[in-house]
């Protein structure tokens, strides 16, 4: 036998060997994924027609309290709020930590479905208001629910710790500060790693994305009140006109952006809200402005807050305002989420365990979003824990090739039409989740 044909033998044997183990585990994450699909879909359809709203997620954090516990896992909840922790214990090995949200919107459902939420509830400031899982948090429970499921199954196949959380107030970007200052890594084991998935309103079901580094926004809230010095509108030299400065400022903020940013570095000023007067002929005493700030780095952020407040002032100042009547500028710290940082080394440790899963040709490689998601936090402490959230496809494959074929705009995320395709979402996110967890926890 010459050299070559004897490689060629090793080849042939040694190949199969090689490549056969990661897929009869990627087929066995699959097949327990089906086999869950029928009562993962109850308790999605269940999640989808109660959703509660941020800070008042009770009986959706019970929901999935009592399915963990029902898997004997160790299960605490009132963390940070409605938060709640559930702890799979598996022997020596890293210790994961699976996140899902758990609140919804105050938005009327639009989507038509058997299971449409009829939910109302009352808001922080009183108002009766629609609520709906627009944003696709009750595929993610049913995802973690899910992949707990097969974890606890597929025992043979992994080793460590997951912690499992149910994350409060996601959409007023809070509650992951809220459950880290109740001890989420002190009081329960702390994550060598923490991954969470949302659903995208673009990709097919069937598909994810993963984004390596930056994939979503700091989002900054700025609230801003111009003053001046009201009159009457047939006498407009007797007065400060606010409106008149308003306007100006709003455009020289355009310049913050379009002059001031290296253009290599992505940020958006966007003024969403302006209210000021009540009449015709009436100059009124002051304007108020809303403003929403998306940036990636903390340098640009900070670059941008500053020269919004300088150019604030400095157009009133122009304008004549007296000191006592300058500004008012308030940036919102509560709601603020700091920009997600998708760990590089971990996104290409879960790529080869999607490939296997989804083909390929399923696993897209995305831009950063200008959107925002507190599940940064979680990487943001002392401990700089490598995080990961990756994008899961909910579109039925056939209105979204329609939609890239057209251009025509799909429902976005938080819209009253945006509605998931539950099946083979729901068993993608399981599967997903799951062989992530497989991979990272592989039995040594
Ligand atoms: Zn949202
Ligand atoms: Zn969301």
């Amino acid at each position: 036998m010459n050299l070559p044909t004897t490689l060629a033998l090793i080849a042939v044997v040694l190949v199969p060997l090689e490549f056969s183990a990661a897929p009869a585990l990627s087929e066995r994450v699959k097949a327990a994924s089906a086999a869950e699909y029928p009562s993962l879909e109850k308790l999605y359809q269940e999640l989808h027609a109660h959703p509660e709203l941020s800070f008042r997620e009770e009986k959706t954090a019970a929901k999935i309290a009592g399915e963990l516990k029902q898997l004997g896992l160790e299960v605490t909840t009132g963390v940070g709020g409605h938060g709640l922790v559930g702890v799979l214990r598996n022997g020596a090995g890293p210790v994961i930590l699976v996140r899902t949200d758990l609140d919804a919107l105050p938005v009327k459902e639009q989507t038509g479905l058997p299971f449409a939420s009829r939910t109302r509830a009352t808001n922080d400031l009183g108002v009766e208001v629609d609520v709906m899982h627009a944003c696709g948090h009750d595929v993610h429970m049913t995802s973690l629910v899910g992949t707990a499921r097969l974890l606890t199954k597929l025992k043979d196949q992994w080793s460590g710790t997951v912690v499992f959380i149910g994350q409060p107030a996601e959409e007023r970007g809070s509650g992951a500060r809220a459950m880290l200052k109740d001890g989420l890594f002190t009081r329960f084991p702390k994550p060598d790693y923490c991954l969470a998935l949302h659903v995208n309103s673009e990709m097919p079901a069937g598909a994810v994305a993963l984004v390596e580094g930056f994939a979503m926004a700091n989002v900054d809230s700025l609230d801003i009140t111009i003053r001046g010095a009201g009159g009457h509108g047939a006498w407009p030299h007797k007065t400060k006109d606010p409106i008149v400065l308003a306007a100006q400022t709003i455009m020289v903020l355009q310049t913050i952006i379009s002059r001031e940013t290296d253009p290599l570095d992505s940020a958006v000023v966007t003024v969403g809200s302006i209210h000021g007067g009540t009449k015709h002929n009436i100059i009124p005493d002051e304007v108020k402005l809303q403003i929403t700030v998306r940036s990636f780095t903390d340098e640009v952020r900070e670059k941008t807050l500053a020269a919004i407040q300088r150019i604030v002032r400095g157009q009133a100042l122009a304008a004549g305002i007296p000191e006592d009547r300058l500004p008012l500028v308030t940036i919102e710290t509560k709601e603020f989420t700091p920009a997600t940082y998708n760990n590089p080394e971990l996104v290409r440790r879960l790529r080869p365990g999607f490939d296997q899963l989804f083909g390929k040709q399923n696993v897209v490689s995305r831009k950063p979003s200008m959107g925002g998601e507190d599940f940064s936090e979680y990487g943001r402490t002392a401990d700089k824990i490598p995080i990961c959230m990756f994008w899961l496809g909910s579109v039925e494959p056939g209105r979204a090739a329609e939609s890239e074929r057209t251009g025509k705009p799909l429902p976005s995320l938080h819209s009253s039409q945006y509605h998931p395709v539950p099946e083979p979402t729901i068993q993608s996110g399981v599967a997903a989740m799951t062989i992530a967890v497989l991979n990272l926890a592989a039995p040594k």
